[in-house]
C-alpha cells in the first residue's frame, strides 16, 4: 500500500490499550484470545461502498455504521456486546479518511464498552466487515418465540434512513433541514443495546429492523408460525419524514431498510412493564399491532384490514 503501510495503519489507527481484562491477547498477534464465561452471541456484517452506503458518506459515519449494524444484531438477541473484529478493504490509503473512520468507530465502541481485538487490512474496493462477540442473555431473544395474541412493538421511528437515500444526490447546501435530519438517521443509527438486554426474558420474540419492517416482522411471523396485523396509523413516523415525504412516509416505514430499530413481541400483560423500561432508558417504543394465529401479514386502518406484501431489501 502507498503512504503508511499495512502495519503502520493498524498501529496508528486501530491499536489501543485494551481496558477489558478479559482480553488476554488483542491486536498484534496471529489471533486474539479472550476469557469467556458462559455462552457467546456472535454476529458479522459487511458494508460494501455503493451497496450499503454512498461511497462519499462521511468516514466517521461509515465507522459508526459498520459497528452499529453489528451492535444492533446483538441487541436483537438481548446480548451484551464485548469484543469486535474489523476487516477493512481500502482502495487507497487516505490518512484523514482513516482518522475519521477510526474516530467514528471507537466513539461508538467506547459508548458500549466494546474492545477491538483484531482484524485484517487489505487493498480492494471499499468494504468493511465487522465481527462482534458478546455475552448471551440467559434467555436470549429469538425470532421464533412469538405467540398469537402478542403485541408487536417497535423502538424509535421507522422509514427515516430509507427516505434519506434520495437526498444524498442533492448538494448539502441545497438540502432542506429535514433532509439533513434523515441523513443523520441513516449515517448514525443508534443500536438499541440497552433496550434489547432489558427485553431478554421479558419479550417473546425480537428482530432488528435492517431490511424493512414488513420483511423483518415477516421473519418473526414465519419463524414463530404466526401472522401479524399492523395498525398502519400507529406506525411511528418522525416529523422530518412526515414533513418531507407526507405521501410516501408510510411506505418508507413499512418497506424501507436501515432503521436498526428493534421490533419485538410481548404478552399483552407485559406491555406496561416494557413501556416503563423503555421510558427509563429514554427510548421511545410504540405498539404497532399484534401477532395472529392466522398466517400472513395484514394492515389495519380503522375497521378494515388488507393483506400486506413484504417487499424489504433483497440482496440477490
Ligand atoms: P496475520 O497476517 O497473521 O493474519 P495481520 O498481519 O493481518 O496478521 O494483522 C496483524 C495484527 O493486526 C493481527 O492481530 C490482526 O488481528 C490485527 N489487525 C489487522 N488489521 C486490523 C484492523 N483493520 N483492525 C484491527 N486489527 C487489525
Ligand atoms: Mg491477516
Amino acid at each position: 500500500m502507498d503512504g503508511p503501510g499495512e502495519f503502520e495503519i493498524i498501529a496508528r489507527y486501530f491499536t489501543r490499550r485494551a481496558l477489558d481484562p478479559a482480553v488476554r491477547v488483542g491486536i498484534g498477534d496471529d489471533a486474539a484470545i479472550v476469557a469467556t464465561e458462559g455462552e457467546l452471541a456472535i454476529a458479522v456484517d459487511t458494508l460494501v461502498a455503493g451497496t450499503h452506503f454512498p461511497p462519499a458518506l462521511d468516514p466517521a459515519a461509515i465507522g459508526h455504521r459498520a459497528l452499529a449494524v453489528n451492535l444492533s444484531d446483538l441487541a436483537a438477541v438481548g446480548a451484551r456486546p464485548r469484543w469486535a473484529t474489523l476487516a477493512l478493504s481500502l482502495r487507497s490509503v487516505d490518512t484523514s479518511w482513516l482518522e475519521a473512520f477510526a474516530q467514528g468507530f471507537f466513539r461508538l465502541a467506547d459508548a458500549h464498552g466494546v474492545t477491538l481485538i483484531g482484524g485484517d487490512t487489505t487493498r480492494g474496493e471499499l468494504a468493511i466487515t465487522v465481527g462482534i462477540f458478546g455475552d448471551s442473555a440467559p434467555a436470549p431473544l429469538l425470532r421464533s418465540g412469538g405467540r398469537a395474541g402478542d403485541r408487536v412493538l417497535v423502538s424509535g421511528t421507522l422509514g427515516d434512513s430509507a427516505a434519506a437515500l434520495g437526498h444524498f444526490a442533492t448538494a448539502p447546501a441545497q438540502r432542506p433541514p429535514e433532509a439533513e435530519e434523515l441523513i443523520r438517521r441513516f449515517a448514525y443509527p443508534e443500536p438499541r443495546v440497552a433496550l434489547g438486554r432489558a427485553l431478554a426474558g421479558l419479550a417473546h420474540a425480537a428482530i432488528d429492523v435492517s431490511d424493512g419492517l414488513l420483511a423483518d416482522l415477516g421473519h418473526i411471523c414465519r419463524q414463530s408460525g404466526c401472522g401479524a396485523v399492523v395498525d398502519l396509523d400507529a406506525l411511528p413516523l418522525s416529523p422530518a419524514l412526515l414533513n418531507l415525504h407526507p405521501e410516501r412516509a408510510e411506505s418508507f416505514a413499512l418497506s424501507g431498510g436501515d432503521d436498526y430499530e428493534l421490533c419485538f413481541t410481548v404478552a399483552p400483560r407485559d406491555v406496561g412493564q416494557v413501556r416503563e423500561i423503555a421510558a427509563g432508558l429514554g427510548t421511545a417504543v410504540t405498539e404497532i399491532g399484534e401477532l395472529t394465529a392466522e398466517t400472513g401479514m395484514r394492515g389495519r386502518r380503522g375497521d378494515t384490514t388488507h393483506p400486506l406484501v413484504a417487499t424489504g431489501y433483497v440482496h440477490f
